[in-house]
C-alpha cells in the first residue's frame, strides 16, 4: 500500500481503535466497561484546561521539560555527512522518556478517582517510572514482573522497592514480560473499581496505543518547534529505536503528515534476523497476530506461539510492536530496519567518545543506523534522532560485552 493514498495519518485510530487492520480491543467482556470508561475519561481530559495545566507544570518542574534539541557537532564531523541532531529525552527525571507517559496516565487515574496503580514491566524501566510518579502522589503501586526478569534486573527491582512499590514476581508461562502483562490484565478485571492499569508503551487494547502516543507526542512537538527555531525548517529524516514503539511514536506523530520527512524506526536485530529468533524485530522479522488486547506484528514461531525476543538491550525485548507502527509499516509511511547487538555496541562507544554522552543501549540502536546512513548523505541533510534514555543502567551489560569485569567487590 502506498502512503500517498492515506489522507491524513493524524486522525487514527478509528472509532473501533483500529489503525488500518491493526489495533482494536481484543479483551474479555468483563474488561470492556473498564476500557470504555477509560476512553471516555481520556477524551474528556484532552480538552480540560486544568488537566493540561497540571501536566505542563509537572513536565517543567518535575521531569525537566522541554528537553534540549542538541546539534551533535563532533559526531557529525566524525561521520562526515548529514547534520545529526539529538532530542535529549535522556535528560528527563528517571533518565528516559517513559515518565512522559506515566505522568499522563497517573494524572488520569487521579481524575478518575482510582486509588491503586498496577503496571507490568520487563526490564524494569517502566516499573521505575510508575513507582516514581506513584511515590510523588502517594499512590500504592503494584508492579507485575516475570520472575526471570526479577532476577535479571535486580538494580531496577531495588529502585522500585526504594520508591515504595510492591513487586509481584510472575511464574506462570515462561516468567517473562508477556506473562506479567497477562497477570496485570487479570488483576485489573478482579479489582475493577479502584484500580488503574498503567501500560508502558503504545500497545494494549484501544485506547492505550493512542493515549500513550499522545502523552509521548510532547517529544515530537518540542523537536518540531526547536528545529524550526534552530534551522528554519523541518528535519529531513527522523530516527528512533523501537521496543513497543512509544518513544518513536512520540517523536514521529507530529511529523506524520509532513510527507517530505522520512521516518525510520530501528528494531533490535540481536544476533541477526533469521529463524532462530535471536532478535526483537517484530516488524522486520515477525508476523501479524493478537497479543495484549490488540492486533499487530509479533514474534512468533511456526505454530503461532509468541516467542520471547532477544537483544543486548533489555528495554527493547517486547515481543510485539504498537499497532500504529504496524500500520505505518504496511502503508509505507515509515520504514523499519534492524540493527544488531554489535552495531549498537559500537555506536554506544562512538557516542561516549565523540559527544560525552553515555547513551542507553536502546537509542544506541537508533544511533547505529544514523551513523550507517549519515556518511552517504549531503551535508545539508538534517537527521533528528531520539536519544530516549541514558546509559548508566547499561554499563554492566556493556562491560560484560567488552570482556571487562566491573562488579563491585
Ligand atoms: C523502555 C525503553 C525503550 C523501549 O520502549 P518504547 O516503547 O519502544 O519506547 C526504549 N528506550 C528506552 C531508554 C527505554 O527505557
Amino acid at each position: 500500500m502506498n502512503h500517498e493514498l492515506v489522507n491524513t495519518f493524524l486522525s487514527g485510530p478509528d472509532q473501533n481503535g483500529c489503525f488500518g487492520k491493526f489495533g482494536g480491543r481484543f479483551v474479555s467482556e468483563t474488561l470492556m466497561p473498564l476500557i470504555l470508561d477509560l476512553e471516555k475519561e481520556y477524551q474528556a481530559s484532552r480538552t480540560d484546561e486544568s488537566f493540561r495545566a497540571e501536566m505542563e507544570d509537572l513536565w517543567t518542574h518535575y521531569v525537566g521539560r522541554p528537553s534540549p534539541l542538541y546539534y551533535a557537532e563532533r559526531l557529525t564531523e566524525h561521520v562526515g555527512g548529514a547534520r545529526i541532531y539529538l532530542k535529549r529525552d535522556e535528560l528527563n527525571h528517571t533518565g528516559a522518556h517513559k515518565i512522559n507517559n506515566v505522568l499522563g496516565q497517573i494524572l488520569l487515574a487521579r481524575r478518575m478517582g482510582k486509588t491503586r496503580i498496577i503496571a507490568e514491566t520487563g526490564a524494569g524501566q517502566h516499573g521505575v517510572a510508575c513507582a516514581t510518579v506513584c511515590a510523588r502522589f502517594g499512590l500504592p503501586c503494584i508492579v507485575y514482573m516475570g520472575e526471570h526478569d526479577v532476577e535479571r534486573q535486580a538494580p531496577n527491582v531495588f529502585r522500585m522497592r526504594l520508591l515504595g512499590a510492591e513487586i509481584i514476581p510472575v511464574s506462570s508461562g515462561r516468567g517473562t514480560l508477556k506473562d506479567a502483562m497477562n497477570d496485570a490484565l487479570r488483576d485489573w478485571v478482579t479489582n475493577v473499581r479502584d484500580t488503574f492499569y498503567c501500560i508502558g508503551t503504545v500497545a494494549g487494547p484501544h485506547p492505550y496505543p493512542a493515549m500513550v502516543r499522545d502523552f509521548q507526542s510532547i517529544i515530537g512537538k518540542e523537536a518540531r518547534e526547536q528545529m524550526l527555531a534552530r534551522e528554519g525548517r523541518l528535519p529531513d529524516i527522523l530516527v528512533a529505536a523501537i521496543g513497543g514503539g512509544s518513544n518513536a511514536m512520540g517523536l514521529f506523530y507530529p511529523f506524520l503528515d509532513d510527507r517530505d520527512v522520512t521516518i525510520i524506526g530501528v528494531e533490535a536485530g540481536g544476533q541477526g534476523i533469521d529463524d532462530r529468533i535471536m532478535h526483537c524485530a517484530s516488524l522486520t522479522g515477525g508476523r501479524p497476530g493478537v497479543l495484549h488486547g490488540n492486533r499487530t506484528y509479533l514474534l512468533q514461531n511456526a505454530d503461532g506461539q509468541i516467542q520471547e525476543g532477544f537483544s543486548i538491550s533489555a528495554g527493547l525485548d517486547y515481543p510485539g510492536v504498537g499497532p500504529e507502527h504496524a500500520w505505518l509499516y504496511e502503508t509505507g509511511r515509515a520504514s523499519y530496519v534492524a540493527i544488531t547487538d554489535d552495531e549498537a555496541l559500537a555506536a554506544f562507544q562512538t557516542c561516549c567518545e565523540h559527544e560525552g554522552i553515555i547513551p542507553a543501549l536502546e537509542p544506541s540502536h537508533a544511533l547505529a543506523h544514523v551513523i550507517k546512513i549519515a556518511g552517504d548523505l549531503p551535508k545539508e541533510t538534517i537527521i533528528c534522532m531520539n536519544m530516549c534514555g541514558r546509559g548508566d543502567k547499561d554499563i554492566y551489560t556493556v562491560a560484560r560485552a567488552l570482556g571487562m569485569d566491573i562488579s563491585e567487590s
